[in-house]
């Protein structure tokens, strides 16, 4: 494998890292919500490179990004009203529709199943790269699998920096959580995975959408079937062991945060707090990472797992984080700390 180059100044580097992609290479990429993954989506082989680079399990689907709508009959066997009704409201965007697969994208993409997850990034050097590319971009999340996703292109470096050809250098991205997951091959549709796309927005299209139970489970799902095999695995996790305080009272909440990171620091352990701006008033102890006001669970959600990489550089035992509403891009962020955690919740 050649070494990995990365790439800041398009257009002239895209279309290398286009060819990259052509030629069945792997080629990281900035998107709105975290870097991506990408190998051509038709090529066994070079899909197969996705596995083996992220560590990933082989029954854990990719989602295939395209640079448009238009393209949806390359991947998709059939194509429901919803799905178009979807893609003119929330395309380019982070919204992934999962909808029955054609024959030419093979089952390694898909993680065996009959159905493909599929979406538009709504990133300009993301539309530009797939578009170049001409094929559909396989992209699960650039990161070690089972490591908190990557914001930037150095959290990339990190995990992947001698496994992939081409890394794209777009900044930090805006969202900070991945897309949304919606199963449309089910009537109601079923929401797979909160994401940039709130639960809310979506019923407000839809009418009734149903919340798969595993996304707020307080406790792993490892038996009977699983609707998105990517929930049963541990996932976004730092190196430290994680507490998760919940509970109805975000004072109290917050004064549990504070007491638990006292005893844990009592107990000779290194702490990291992660907390609100408002919560971390209350904080007196451990070193505290503030990812933004409750109010704005768009600033805790881009935050999320730059944070969760801080701590492990700060090399903490104990991560204690403090817990918001799971509504709007909450129920997003509270998803992903709930996995973070290994489901060590802590009520309050
Ligand atoms: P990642 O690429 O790491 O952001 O994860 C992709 C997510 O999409 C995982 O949670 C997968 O389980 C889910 N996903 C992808 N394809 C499908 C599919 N065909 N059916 C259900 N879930 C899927
Ligand atoms: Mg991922």
């Amino acid at each position: 494998m050649m070494r990995t180059v990365v790439l800041k100044c398009p257009p002239d580097d895209l279309e290398k890292a286009a060819q990259v992609l052509r030629e069945g290479g792997l080629v990281a990429f900035p998107t709105e919500t975290v870097y991506g993954l990408g190998a051509n989506a038709l090529d066994e082989k070079a899909v197969a490179k996705i596995f083996h680079a992220k560590g990933r399990p082989p029954d854990n689907p990719l989602i295939v990004h395209l640079a448009s709508a238009e393209d949806l009959p390359q991947v998709v066997a059939s194509i429901p009203p919803e799905a178009i009704v979807l893609a003119s409201r929330f395309w380019p965007g982070p919204l992934t529709l999962v909808l029955p697969r054609k024959d030419e994208v093979p089952l390694i993409t898909t993680g065996g199943l009959e159905t493909v997850a599929v979406r538009v990034p709504d990133h300009p050097l993301a539309l530009e790269l797939i578009r170049r590319s001409g094929v559909p971009v396989a992209g699960p999340s650039a990161n070690l699998s089972g490591r908190p996703s990557p914001t930037t292109a150095a959290h990339v470096l990190e995990d992947l920096g001698d496994k992939v050809d081409v890394i794209i250098d777009g900044g930090p991205t805006g969202l900070g959580v991945e897309s949304t997951v919606l199963d449309l091959t089910t009537s109601p549709p079923v929401l797979l995975r909160p994401g940039g796309v709130t639960w809310e927005a979506l019923e407000e299209v839809l009418g009734k959408v149903i919340l798969d139970p595993a996304i707020l489970a307080k406790e792993p799902i490892e038996e009977g079937p699983v609707r998105s095999p990517g929930m049963k695995y541990r996932h976004y996790a730092p190196k430290a062991k994680v507490y998760l305080v919940e509970g109805q009272d975000e004072e109290r909440i917050a004064a549990r945060v504070d007491s638990l990171a006292a005893e844990l620091a009592a107990a000779g352990l290194k702490v990291g707090v992660l907390a609100t701006a408002e919560g971390a008033a209350r904080c007196g102890r451990g070193l505290v990472l503030i990812g933004g006001s409750r109010r704005d669970p768009a600033a805790l959600a881009a935050s999320l797992f730059a944070h969760l990489r801080t701590f492990d550089r700060l090399d903490v035992d104990a991560v204690v984080v403090e817990g918001i509403k799971p509504v709007g891009l909450g129920l997003a962020v509270m998803n992903r700390l709930r996995k973070a955690a290994g489901y060590n919740i802590i009520e309050a």
